[in-house]
């Protein structure tokens, strides 16, 4: 396939202006600007757009599409809790695949072609995979914190299944979910899947902090109401139980990390570890200002994701990035549209163990690639993707096209 378009948007280079992308086998055979086309003959002009690499989403959970605006803003990150543990104990198996392939369908027509979401039903996965042409690594997210909970057990049944289960498109990963939704046992026995991705929430919210700081607090109370050994609650920070089970490094995502300090930003950057930030989710909590100048500084891998519609503030609310992007800047205006755009490309790509794949319009990736609405007006392109609102022209994956506007 031979395409032309009025700009192209590789992401690793400065934009082309009338520029061409030649792929084959589902991957990017060539690119560059029109005139230096060697043979210009079969190309398909898609005309006044910007093309540019699907982006990637390196936070999501699908399952929870259909809460959108079920759960009014709470006064507390506990209430919340107990909010979407109720929502959920009404979802049967069709339900949660309805969700899961609306939020699917969504992040699709806003230009996501890979995703990295927390999957909580590995039973119904396999189904799902194959109704979906999203590039996935799907995390498999792990509750265990009872003291009875058998670690062992749990890992070697994800292990096998992890082997068993997946297709070539798809990568399944490991997501404790939390620190206070595990125990120390299990956040070890996790660091011995070494070539395996893991994300994690850590650091969101002053409950969180509160419990694992001061020992106290409404969830440490709830939590020690359940049953949960609170003795790792020992007045350091929410990461520290993840770094002494020696999990952070390369293959860890974190998550959120609102509530996390200079001394854990120090142990992230040097881990090479990845962090993900979720602005609408972080706009909906009012969680304290994001330390993006500290993050950065720290050389930490940053990315952005949507996290899910059950805590976004728009009831009409969908996945999308570019929503996503538009409320980072609102919060730090000091951001560039390129560093912006990296975050849901590049840098997500890397977070999720994709860089060599996807991320970037370069020759030797794969076929990836979404078009947007060329405004015609000079300037940046990369501003202009920002701005863009609505879904995207067209979205191809492994060289085909999955959706397009005639
Ligand atoms: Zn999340």
């Amino acid at each position: 396939m031979f395409l032309r378009a009025r700009q192209i948007f590789p992401v690793s280079s400065p934009s082309i202006e009338d520029g061409f992308v030649r792929l084959e086998g589902g991957r990017i055979l060539e690119i560059g600007p029109w005139g230096e086309c060697s043979n210009q003959s079969e190309a398909e002009d898609l005309g006044e757009v910007i093309l540019m690499p699907g982006l990637v989403n390196a936070h999501c959970h699908l399952n929870y599409t259909d809460f959108v605006g079920a759960i009014p803003p709470t006064s507390s990150f506990t209430e919340w809790i107990r909010a979407i543990v109720d929502l959920k104990a009404d979802v049967d198996d069709a339900a949660h695949q309805a969700s899961w392939l609306r939020g699917a369908q969504q992040c699709l027509n806003h230009g996501i072609t890979t995703l990295g979401n927390i999957e909580t039903r590995r039973d119904l996965l396999p189904d799902l995979w194959l109704q979906t042409p999203l590039r996935m690594v799907s995390f498999l997210e792990i509750i265990l914190f009872h003291p009875e909970g058998d670690v062992e057990q749990e890992l070697k049944e994800l292990q096998t299944w992890i082997r068993e289960d997946t297709p070539p498109r798809v990568c399944a990963g490991l997501s404790p979910h939390a620190p206070y939704t595990t125990k120390c046992g299990l956040l070890g026995a996790c660091a011995g899947f070494r070539d395996v991705p893991m994300a994690m929430h850590v650091g969101e919210s002053t409950e969180e902090n509160q419990m694992f700081r001061e020992g106290s607090g409404t969830m440490f109370d709830m939590l020690a109401r359940v049953g949960r050994n609170m003795d790792d609650c020992t007045g350091q920070s929410p990461l520290a139980n993840v770094q002494r089970a020696g999990l952070l490094g390369e293959r860890f995502v974190l998550v959120h990390g609102n509530y996390l300090d200079e001394s854990d930003q120090q142990l992230i950057s040097r881990a090479d570890a990845h962090w993900v930030h979720c602005p609408r989710s972080h706009d909906y909590f009012g969680h304290q200002a994001f330390a993006l100048d500290a993050v950065r500084n720290s050389e930490i891998n940053l990315c952005l994701g949507t996290d899910s519609l059950a805590t976004v503030r728009d009831t009409n609310a969908e996945l999308d990035l570019f929503e996503e992007m538009r409320m980072f800047v609102q919060h730090h205006p000091q951001v560039t549209a390129d560093a912006c755009v990296d975050m849901v490309t590049q840098n997500a790509a890397r977070a999720l163990g994709l860089k060599e794949q996807v991320g970037t319009l370069e020759s030797g990736k794969m076929a990836d690639l979404i078009t947007l609405p060329w405004n015609g007006k000079r300037g940046d392109v990369a501003e202009q993707i920002v701005a863009h609102q609505g879904e995207v022209t067209s979205v191809m994956i492994n060289g085909e096209w999955v959706a397009r506007d005639e």
